[in-house]
């Protein structure tokens, strides 16, 4: 009997190995015919200034179907950076980034927009006549691009990535810090990088929302101190919120303004938002 189910939990457990493997190879080989047909898409999030009441800019974030199903976008850009398949998912990023803005702008002529970036993007020597020529084709200036790189990454490969950084920062490209807080990163270090603003981790606003705002405060102080601008991510609700403000930081990004959207519900939030404003402005004057 013992014996029996001995084999058979092996059994099982040689199952769920199978099963994560052969998961991985499909969507290994379906991410490749995914990227062929340019069937992913993206979608953006608004990131809202609360001095102006005004959208600063956005982020742009890939997402991918499979047969109906939600492929989470942590898991199939995994398998991209791992397979190299991230060089062509990021070059049909920028394109369908840099066309949405030159469509967006004619009504919002100030929108940027954030790309997140990896590691092996970077060291592709191509990176910087991508970017550039996408925002030629699309009549972009530099500023209407900014680019995302997380705390752990610029850690482990901070000297590969400087010379392209400070490349693309003298065309005039912004960096932001994605995830800081969670990277082990010396301050020193960082600031030695040209980064120009600091995005705090979504962890540390939740903390924030159950009453421990060590990590915000600190991180907030240390990005004025450093003179970087500071966005808040995945702010959730109204306390997260008045916390961030009565602590200093105005950029916030969260579900509580606004969740990731494809291009055609953006530009309804944006027409809506807009009309906000305008219909406050008008109240003020009357
Ligand atoms: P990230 O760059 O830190 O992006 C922010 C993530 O937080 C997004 O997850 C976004 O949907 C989520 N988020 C925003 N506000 C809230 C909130 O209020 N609550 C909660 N619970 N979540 C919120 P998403 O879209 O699943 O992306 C996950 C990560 O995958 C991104 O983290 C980024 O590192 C990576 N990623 C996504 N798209 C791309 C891409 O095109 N290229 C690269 N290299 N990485 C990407
Ligand atoms: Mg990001
Ligand atoms: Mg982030
Ligand atoms: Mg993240």
């Amino acid at each position: 009997e013992a014996k029996r189910r001995g084999k058979g939990q092996v059994t099982i457990f040689k199952m769920a190995l199978l099963d994560t493997v052969s998961r991985r190879v499909l969507l290994e080989q379906a991410l490749h015919s995914a990227l062929n047909d340019d069937q992913l898409e993206v979608w953006f999030q608004p990131i809202v200034d609360l001095n102006s009441g005004e959208v600063v800019n956005m982020e742009a974030l890939s997402r991918w179907s499979l047969a109906g199903e939600f492929v989470p976008p942590e898991e199939f850009i995994n398998i991209a950076e791992i397979t190299g398949m991230i060089i062509p998912l990021g070059q049909q990023l920028f394109d369908k980034v840099g066309c949405a803005l030159q469509e967006l702008r004619v009504e919002h002529p100030n929108l940027q927009c954030n790309i997140n970036l990896s590691v092996k993007q970077f060291r592709d020597r191509n990176l910087f006549t991508e970017i550039t020529s996408c925002l030629n084709k699309y009549q972009l200036p530099t500023s209407a691009f900014h680019l995302e790189l997380t705390e752990s990454m610029v850690v482990e490969t901070e000297t590969d990535i400087l010379p392209m950084m400070q490349k693309l920062v003298e065309h005039g490209l912004k960096f932001h810090l994605d995830d800081f807080g969670t990277g082990y990163s010396s301050l020193d270090r960082l600031n030695n990088l040209p980064f120009d603003t600091l995005k705090i981790d979504r962890s540390f606003v939740t903390s924030l929302g159950m009453g421990d705002d060590i990590m915000a405060r600190n991180i907030i102080n240390i990005g004025n101190e450093l003179g970087l601008n500071i966005i808040a991510e995945g702010v959730e609700t109204q306390v997260e919120l008045d916390r961030l403000m009565d602590l200093g930081c105005s950029q916030i990004q969260g579900y509580y303004f606004a969740k990731p959207m494809p291009l055609s519900e953006l530009k309804d939030w944006l027409y809506d938002k807009q009309h906000q404003v305008i219909q406050m402005k008008s109240k003020r004057q009357a």
